[in-house]
């Protein structure tokens, strides 16, 4: 690789520029990779507190000293042509993420830390043939994906990079999944954008720490762009039914073309990528149906209904509610928020900050800059709060908060409310949730509580009882007058795949096994009785507790990616998991989470089913998520040869 410093934004001046913008502790370790100098990193630990970049106390004077010495060291590297350090030795490498994140990083996470970084040239998460199949072996198979958001996408890039044939069937007129669907006012990510990309696809032109929808979408857009992917969609077009057809080894898929008409298509291997979250959930309230005026969900907002001026009320304050409430508020004449349950929120500093032009520029021209922060922000978002989401069985609150770094934790977020509501204390009781944090998902407040203080919003915690053509009326008999109605009352999470009907080896569906609310995978990707059958964003795949939903859909990417191979190497015309694993696997999921904050009694959330039972979140690591799906055993299987 080349130090590129004369690109980009041009000259030296624009380099030093970068250099005195860009956050210090990824410089530092620039430094580090790029000099070997360890000293420097013995002189910066004490002033590094945690892995986000406001979470450091470097004086202003070593500041300038590590600037100024990495500044040196490029020109140095591009003025004599040396070739870049590729990895650091292990034991200066080490040294640079316990530096980095101001803690000591235990060994497991070193080989996934790479991983992520990819420092090399080479994907560490492409999975190379051991013995390429001939030619016409792999032009025989087909992949049916379902569904071209993010993880169909990942997919198909995968099985292009294999040379595996391919076809998604995508119901939108393009991809993007959810990035495409939601468009309310205030869509964006809540994950760091740097780290919420593929790793293989890193953007390093996010115009925020969390973007917008339209960034987001965009980027989905290049991808499939860039790797060629559209030409192996077919826009348009739902899947409705799958049906295994044991003596062919095949899949025979239905579809419904965009004019009504139905095909049929023969599959190899069926792999969802439908998403948890794609199905939005309609309360059922009385008049709602007969309500006159606008009426529409967050996942589908409808743009030709402007909200300006009007009289809107807004159902639900999960993470749609949270973005959309505060982008509308100035806007409309009123606001009436009807709050069920109220969430935490938690306040970062990058939230609402732009990346300036000296930070793209250094994460576009200085060797390993993106690297590093990405490490950054991937340690800072992860696995740190796992253990504080167990539950101690002494605790003496177990109904406020779960131990004792989880109570320090809800004081933290309420005295943010308290600051953020000002004079306004009477909205205390009705925003802070009277159950422990993380019990429901963990917002980022987006001026929500500065939103609630405005002469134009009200906080509604009262019950609604039915709707008037003019008004939202609560169970205490008082009329809310609403001209438009905003659903953010999420989405159906666990009647997963559904409304497919995939029929498996015996004859009955995937909705007989798994009832209206109890799916079950193994790895949450693959389940007995539906060989062939791969699942991306399955059960107990979602992230409560912190990471990026990209960084699991790769992990189960990869395992799949390993299932084909093994297919494809060795002759093999299907895979259907074995019950025994699949049990073992459950049993071990549900007893993870009977410990943790999405079981606790006191709070509802669409993670658990009607009986409790934690079905969309994954009660892991993503440490332990990665080494589960890091292998594949064919042994979890019965292998089924081809029918000659
Ligand atoms: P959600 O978190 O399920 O929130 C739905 C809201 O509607 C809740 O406040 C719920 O109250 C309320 N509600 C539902 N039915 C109701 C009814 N009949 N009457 C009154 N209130 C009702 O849905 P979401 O906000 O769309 O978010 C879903 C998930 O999508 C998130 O958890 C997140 O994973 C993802 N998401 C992410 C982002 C982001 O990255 N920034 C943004 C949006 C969504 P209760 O709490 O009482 O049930």
């Amino acid at each position: 690789m080349d130090v590129q410093l004369n690109d980009g934004l041009g000259d030296a001046g624009h380099l030093r520029a970068a250099i005195d913008e860009a956050d210090i502790v990824p410089l530092l370790l620039v430094l580090a990779h790029l000099s070997g100098d360890e000293a420097i990193l013995d002189e910066a630990a004490p002033y590094i507190h945690g892995a986000w970049n406001f979470m450091h106390t470097v004086p202003p004077a070593l500041q300038v000293g590590i600037r100024d010495r990495l500044a040196e060291v490029l020109r140095d590297y591009d003025s004599t042509g040396r070739a870049l350090p590729a990895t650091p030795p292990a034991h200066l490498l080490r040294k640079m993420l316990n530096v980095g994140v101001g803690q000591a990083v235990p060994e497991e996470y070193v080989p996934l830390l790479l991983e992520e970084m990819r420092l090399g040239e080479v994907d560490p998460r492409s999975v190379a043939w051991r013995a390429r199949p001939p030619a016409e072996v792999l032009a025989g198979f087909r992949a049916v994906v379902i569904g071209a958001g993010l993880s169909g996408l990942c997919m198909a890039i995968k099985l292009r990079e294999a040379g595996i044939p391919f076809t998604i069937i995508e119901k939108n007129p393009t991809v993007g999944g959810t990035w495409y669907e939601n468009t309310y006012p205030g869509c964006g990510v809540d994950t760091p954008n740097h780290f919420f990309s593929y790793s293989f696809a890193p953007n390093h032109d996010w115009p925020e720490h969390f973007s917008k929808r339209n960034e987001l979408w965009g980027y989905l857009e290049r991808c499939a762009d860039e790797y060629d992917i559209r030409r192996d969609i077919t826009f348009d077009t739902e899947v409705t039914a799958a049906r295994w057809d044991a003596a062919r080894a095949r899949w025979d898929v239905t579809v419904r073309e965009a004019d009504g008409a139905t095909a049929t298509l023969e599959a190899n291997v069926l792999i969802t990528a439908v998403g948890q979250l794609n199905r939005p959930s309609i309360p059922d309230i009385p008049g709602l149906k007969d309500f006159p005026g606008p009426v529409f969900h967050t996942g589908q907002w409808d743009h030709s209904q402007s909200v300006v001026g009007k009289r809107v009320a807004m159902i639900g304050t999960g993470a749609s509610g949270m973005q959309a409430g505060p982008s509308i508020a100035p806007d409309v004449e009123h606001l009436t928020i009807f709050q069920r349950t109220p969430h935490w929120s938690v306040h970062n500093p990058n939230y609402h900050a732009r990346v300036s032009a000296g930070k793209i520029w250094a994460l576009k021209n200085i060797p390993f800059y993106a690297k590093w922060n990405r490490f950054l922000l991937f340690w800072a978002s992860s696995d740190g709060l796992h253990a504080s989401l167990q539950i101690d069985p002494d605790w003496p609150m177990p109904d406020r908060s779960l131990n004792a770094t989880n109570q320090q934790f809800r004081d933290l977020l309420i005295a943010h409310i308290t600051k953020e509501l000002g004079e306004r204390t009477d909205l205390l009781p009705k925003v802070v949730p009277d159950y422990p944090p993380y019990g429901k998902r963990m917002l980022r407040d987006n001026h929500w509580y500065r939103m609630l203080t405005r002469p134009n919003v009200d906080l509604v915690t009262e019950r609604i009882d039915h709707i008037d053509p003019d008004a939202i009326v609560t169970r205490d008999g008082a009329r809310h007058p609403a001209e438009m109605i905003v659903l953010a009352t999420g989405f159906q999470a666990g009647r997963m795949l559904w409304p497919m009907q995939i029929c498996g080896r015996e004859g009955d569906t995937l909705r007989d096994r798994w009832g209206d609310d109890d799916p079950r995978a193994y790895l949450g990707i693959t389940t007995p009785g539906f060989p062939n059958l791969f699942m991306l964003y399955g059960p107990n795949t979602n992230l409560g507790h912190g990471g990026s939903i990209i960084f699991h859909t790769e992990c189960q990417v990869h395992y799949i990616m390993q299932a084909l191979r093994e297919m494809l190497e060795h002759d093999i015309a299907s895979l259907e998991c074995r019950q025994a694993p699949h049990d073992a696997y459950n049993a071990r999921v549900d007893a993870a989470h009977r410990n943790m904050v999405w079981s606790h009694g006191g709070v509802g959330n669409w993670y658990k089913n009607a009986r409790g039972r934690v079905i969309a979140n994954s009660p892991w690591r993503l440490v332990d998520y990665w080494a589960f799906t890091r292998g594949f055993s064919s042994t979890d299987f019965v292998l089924g040869q081809p029918d000659r």
